[in-house]
């Protein structure tokens, strides 16, 4: 066989995608094998299958491929979390429309046909990168059979008690009308300012009778229904159990003491309001204070704000300010840097807004313990969810006043508003066009009206693993043919407050107990400049880019490469030419060895290994070793170097050079056949060993070696004990130490590589020294170690503490 001297990944990655096609990584519904199932993650649909992404992706591949090689039953399903702001703002965008200047209906269509059209290109770009997914185990969260999968899941935890319908404080983001989750909620620094009034004491007249307290919020003075200080603050003592006079709005509220209130902020008084953020909640729940809204669903002043009804909360701040000042109740201002929680859609600052919604149940004590029960790799992600879980403060708002998602399946009586939960058979309902087919089990009225929200779509996603398992929400238990909890959850440290949170809360709500045995996190992808990747810095790479030029292989090198799982991964071209230059050195090694190699077959009988064959498989087995080592501890970064490091040093560097005189020699057969079956051993195996950093090549390696297998359904190596060599290595390593030095000292004098010395004298006993003679083109005579000396005429060289005599004269 005649290779091609350059390898040309375009040409064979493409051929290799042709052959697999969508079928051949599928799942076998009836096979002995242990199952391995993957959550995961079913992306959103931007049409954009980002650097950032294929770092995830090449994970789980890895994965994949090498637990297939190992013995496994693998499902690498892939699903698509379709509904979302994101794609309602597109969709208005592309159309230039309003949500509400069309019907629903006509609105979430738009939805969907965009949300089929990014999928089509993201599928594109996993199936390019050689992703080995199972496509018949596709899920899209927008089709009927998941949209009912999620309700009826709603159905069982609002038939459990996990999902309830309350008025509460809740996060609102203004601009896009709804209620949002606290992991919706991103934090950002901006400037404020702390504006210090004064408020009166019953009664008072003059200066002695004010209490000055400062607040970022004026605005809010409507809602203003308590005052705080610490118990503490000597200056304030007297003033607990008193009541102050709010300014502007003239009602009175108490003054109460709270630990919580930091004596160092401003006056060491605090005023609170319902509700200008969360410590608001907090106070106003623990010290059972009423509630005044002030601000409404679209960010304006309610009638509570008196005078200021209609204005926007911004208009409202400057106006307060103002009349605060010509009355004299303002005293000074103080310019603030502040952490402002944000819309993460539109980073409109949120509100607090008490609204009535649905809500699931957090378990905070019975999540953490279930998170204990996962192993989590790398370990120290898991303080994160630990962290979050008790950082919430209220339950899970999972209604949503939007449109593309799924509806919440629940209808009011309009006579007496009992709420009229769907049966499993009307799913997947939309409750806003259909009506339920009993009447009322209250009054018995037939008029109903449908619940207007949607659903959260962490509602739709939180529930992959269930799916992929194939969970039967009906019998409570998974299907036959696979385990629960599933094997692996893959998944970005970004999306752990809500992706990992969610999926085990849910699964333990669902099925009691977690979702996965392995929580494997990546790290996000920098630019080349160190920051992270964004168009704006220009410091963006789409993985196309480097597929066109160095092909998918070169690409999954670098994700392997680039870090350690779990840490942020620069990209770097430099991994990129790197990793190119490997795939043209193992090219050109087996392009050498395929002219050694044609027809080859192994033979049956065993065969007799020279010292330097022993030795490069002796090391072969080591690092088959290693790298199966690396594999389990999700170590790619060391895999992949390990086997760069074989395949350039020991491999072509060393045993080539090595061995290259007896694979063309005539005379000695049998040194010949010994050389050829190392060879090909050592070729077959390092295909394997790198099929699942970069499938093409393996594959086109091992094919071209005439194995008759794929190398994806092959066995992943086994370390073969027989094949380990002690003895073996040593005398190799100083065999090809050896070589070096004397090609050194060639080079140094000015011989050529190729010419003869006059001879090398080795004092060391029991050396093979048939390769050196080879390598060096020079006649060896081997010496006692004993009483080496150096005479007049000869060159003398120390390699490792055998002295190797060059004979000059
Ligand atoms: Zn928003
Ligand atoms: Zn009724």
């Amino acid at each position: 066989m005649k290779l091609e001297k350059n390898y040309q990944p375009d040409i064979v990655e493409k051929k290799w995608l042709a052959r697999w096609g969508e079928t051949f990584y599928a799942f076998q519904h009836n096979s002995d094998k242990p199952a391995y199932i993957i959550d995961t993650p079913p992306p959103y649909p931007t049409g954009d299958f980002h650097v950032g992404n294929a770092l995830n992706w090449c994970y789980i591949d890895f994965l994949a491929r090498y637990k297939r090689m190992c013995g496994y039953n693998v499902l690498f399903p892939q699903g698509w979390d379709c509904h979302g702001l994101p794609t309602e703002v597109k969709v208005e965008e592309k159309h230039h429309i309003s949500k509400t200047q069309i019907e629903k209906q006509q609105f979430r269509e738009l939805c969907k046909q965009l949300t089929r059209v990014n999928i089509a290109q993201m599928k594109a770009m996993m199936q390019r990168l050689g992703m080995s997914i199972d496509w018949s185990h596709e899920f899209v969260t927008m089709d009927d059979r998941y949209k009912r999968f999620t309700q009826l899941s709603f159905l069982r935890m609002y038939q459990n008690g996990m999902i309830y319908q309350e008025e509460h404080p809740v996060n609102w983001c203004p601009r896009c009308e709804t209620a949002i989750a606290f992991a919706e909620v991103e934090y950002e620094d901006r400037a404020a300012s702390l504006q210090y009034l004064l408020f009166k004491r019953p009664g008072g007249e003059h200066d002695a009778e004010y209490v000055e307290i400062a607040t970022t919020r004026p605005e809010l003075l409507a809602s203003c229904v308590a005052v705080a200080v610490h118990p503490a603050d000597e200056r304030y003592t007297g003033l607990a159990g008193t009541e102050l006079v709010v300014p502007l709005f003239e009602h009175a509220v108490k003054v109460f003491v709270d630990e919580s209130v930091d004596p160092a902020f401003g006056t060491g008084v605090v005023m609170i309001c319902t509700f200008g953020d969360r410590q608001d909640v907090r106070w106003w729940k623990t010290h059972n204070l009423p509630l005044i809204t002030s601000i409404d669903e679209r960010g304006r002043m309610t009638a509570a704000a008196r005078g200021y009804e209609g204005l926007s909360v911004r208009d409202c701040k400057k106006r307060t300010i103002e009349d605060l000042e010509a009355q004299g109740l303002l005293t000074k201002r103080e310019p603030l840097q502040q952490n402002v929680g944000v819309c993460w859609r539109c980073k409109t600052p949120i509100e607090i807004i008490s609204t009535r919604q649905w809500f699931v149940r957090v378990l905070h004590e019975e999540i953490k313990r279930a998170s204990e029960q996962i192993s989590w790799y790398p370990e120290h992600f898991a303080i994160r969810l630990r962290n979050w879980v008790d950082s919430m403060e209220w339950d899970w708002c999972i209604s949503r006043q939007r449109i593309f998602s799924v509806p919440i399946p629940i209808w009011y009586c309009t006579r007496c508003g009992t709420v009229k939960v769907a049966s499993e058979a009307e799913l997947p309902v939309d409750p806003t066009v259909s009506s339920p087919k009993e009447t009322c089990s209250t009054c018995g009225s037939t008029a109903f009206k449908g619940e207007e929200d949607v659903l959260d779509t962490w509602m739709d996603s939180s529930l992959s693993a269930l799916w992929v398992a194939g969970w039967d929400l009906n019998a409570g238990q998974p299907s036959s043919s696979i385990p629960f909890p599933v094997a692996l959850r893959p998944q970005g440290h970004d999306i752990i407050r809500t992706w990992a949170f969610y999926s085990i809360l849910r699964s333990l709500a669902l099925t009691h107990t977690i979702p996965w045995q392995t929580i494997l996190i990546n790290g996000m992808v920098l630019g080349e400049d160190g920051y992270k990747m964004s168009k704006s810095r220009n410091n963006f790479i789409s993985p196309d880019e480097v597929i066109r030029e160095h092909g998918a292989d070169v690409f999954r090198q670098w994700a392997a490469i680039g870090g350690a799982v779990g840490s942020d991964v620069q990209f770097r071209w430099k991994d990129i030419v790197a990793a190119t230059k490997f795939m043209q050195k193992l090219w050109s090694i087996l392009r050498f060895a395929m002219f050694h190699l044609a027809e080859y077959q192994p033979p049956a009988a065993p065969v007799e290994f020279r010292v330097v064959d022993r030795w490069l498989l002796s090391k072969l087995t080591r690092l088959v070793g290693s790298v199966t080592d690396a594999m389990e501890h999700y170590k790619f970064d060391e895999a992949l170097k390990e086997l760069r490091a074989f395949a350039w040093n020991e491999l072509a560097d060393d045993y080539i050079e090595l061995a290259k005189s007896r694979l063309y020699g005539r005379s000695d057969a049998a040194g010949k056949e010994s050389a050829r079956y190392a060879l090909y051993e050592t070729l077959g195996t390092l295909a394997e060993l790198l099929a699942p950093f970069s499938p093409f090549f393996a594959e086109e390696m091992y094919s071209c070696l005439g194995r008759e297998r794929s190398v994806h359904t092959t066995q992943w190596p086994a370390v073969k004990q027989e094949l380990l060599d002690p003895e073996a290595e040593m005398q190799g390593n100083l065999i090809a130490e050896i070589v070096r030095a004397v090609r050194r000292y060639k080079a140094d004098h000015g011989v050529a590589l190729n010419a003869p010395l006059r001879g090398l004298r080795i004092y060391a006993a029991g050396l093979e020294t048939e390769d050196i003679v080879n390598a060096t083109a020079t006649e060896v005579e081997l010496c006692s170690p004993v009483g080496a000396e150096k005479p007049a005429t000869s060159a003398m060289l120390d390699v490792s503490g055998t002295k190797v005599e060059i004979i000059t004269s």
